[in-house]
């Protein structure tokens, strides 16, 4: 026969119960036999009564800790449920996805996340997992389980939509579990691509004068600086065209202030059709603009802008019987021929334009080199092509 473990605090309820019966059968059993050995030996029935005595104190010892263990257990069965429900009130909460899978097929699923990918609950769960995953992000989410991610995940109508799941896996059973938590993010990730379009917008519209589109003078700083440093790290050179409108009061006066607006235009769209995709057109200031050509030398500069001044000088402006024309006066300036500044290029593209209008304006005049100067100054006119008698 097996031997019996003493019962404790430990035990089982059980085990108790099994106690108990067994007591109850002995005690049973004992009772019995005095009854049938009414007339014998006093002393062995005086042993037995005792014996009977202690084992029914035995019992009701035995029985009360039986009612409180089971007291207990009830007790432990309660909080259980009520953990159970609070769990659940959280799990099912509306913000995020939450699914458990073991195998790559999913064994639980909330509401939240069944509705997300478009299903019933009961129809996430034994399903599998990589059946909620857009086929280009499949061999990511094989691959991750553990880790945050997000990927494009695939509603049972065939709608890819972007997720973030923060993954674990758990070893509570006999199997590894994957416990994924998962937040729909398409609404996030829009909001994202918005600010980074407004951003950009923002941005361009910041660097961009109003009226000709073309840069404007708040970004040329920087744009010269970079383009300075551009050119000094491949050794290059780069040069600066200055040009101003010749009269541009006149036209402002005789045809009013909205029709010079359009003629700034129609000069700003000339200017951007005629530079290279390299160069960098910016409005310097009302009727003035500058044109930074990387690469450049100050040859090249000054044949870019003679060839700028007879396309402006060709254009008509407003359709007849009111067409008038324009031009345009020019300085150049290059880096590092006239200046290793890029502050001083354009002090020094300034000056010969001065001196192009000077000289009586339609006319492109180059700059001569800072170094070993007293101050900035001019070449004697080594580009000098003018149509004079315009205006
Ligand atoms: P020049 O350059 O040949 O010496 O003569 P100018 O008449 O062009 O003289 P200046 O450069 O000093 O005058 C520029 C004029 O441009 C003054 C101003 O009324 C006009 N202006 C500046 N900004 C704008 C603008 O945005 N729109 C219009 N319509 N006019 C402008
Ligand atoms: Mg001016
Ligand atoms: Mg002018």
């Amino acid at each position: 026969m097996a031997e019996r473990r003493p019962l404790g605090p430990e035990s089982t309820p059980e085990q108790l119960l099994a106690e108990v019966l067994r007591q109850n059968k002995v005690i049973e059993a004992l009772m019995n036999r005095l009854e049938r050995n009414a007339a014998g030996d006093y002393r062995s029935e005086f042993d037995e009564l005792q014996t009977a005595v202690v084992l029914r104190s035995e019992v009701r010892r035995h029985t009360a800790a039986l009612e409180a263990a089971l007291g207990g257990n009830e007790r432990i069965n309660r909080q259980l449920r009520e953990s159970q429900m609070k769990l659940l009130s959280v799990v099912n909460q509306p913000l995020v996805g939450i699914s458990t899978s073991e195998e790559g097929k999913f064994t639980f699923a909330n509401e939240k996340m069944a509705s997300m990918f478009g299903y019933e609950v009961s129809e996430v769960v034994g399903r599998d997992v990589l059946d909620l995953v857009a086929e280009c992000d499949r061999p990511l989410v094989a691959e991750h389980t553990r880790q945050r991610m997000s990927f494009r995940g695939l509603r049972k109508d065939g709608v890819e939509f972007d997720i973030e799941l923060h993954g674990s896996i758990h070893n509570l059973g006999v199997r590894p579990m994957a416990v994924s938590i998962m937040l729909d993010i398409s609404k996030r990730k829009q909001a994202e691509l918005r600010a980074e379009e407004l951003h950009a917008l923002l941005r361009e519209q910041s660097i961009r004068d109003a009226l000709t589109g073309l840069y404007n003078r708040h970004y040329l700083d920087a744009a010269l600086e970079l383009e300075c440093g551009r050119a000094r790290a491949a050794s290059d050179v780069f040069s600066l065209v200055m040009c101003d409108i010749d009269h541009f009061k006149a036209v402002n006066d005789g045809y009013g202030h909205p029709v010079g607006d359009d003629v700034l235009v129609v000069i700003a769209s000339l200017i951007d059709k005629s530079r290279g995709p390299a160069d960098l057109a910016f409005r310097y200031g009302g009727e003035e603009f500058l044109i930074v050509l990387p690469g450049h030398t100050t040859a090249m500069a000054a044949d870019w802008a003679d060839a700028l001044r007879r396309v402006l000088q060709a254009q008509t402006m407003k359709p007849e019987p009111n067409a008038f024309g324009i031009t345009a006066s020019f300085g150049v300036a290059s880096f590092p021929q006239h200046a290793q500044d890029h502050g001083e290029v354009i002090a020094l593209a300034d000056r010969a334009l001065y001196e192009a209008k000077r000289r009586g304006r339609n006319q492109v005049r180059i700059a001569s080199p800072i170094h070993g100067q007293r101050s900035p100054q001019l070449a004697e006119a080594p580009l000098e092509r003018s149509a004079q008698g315009q205006r």
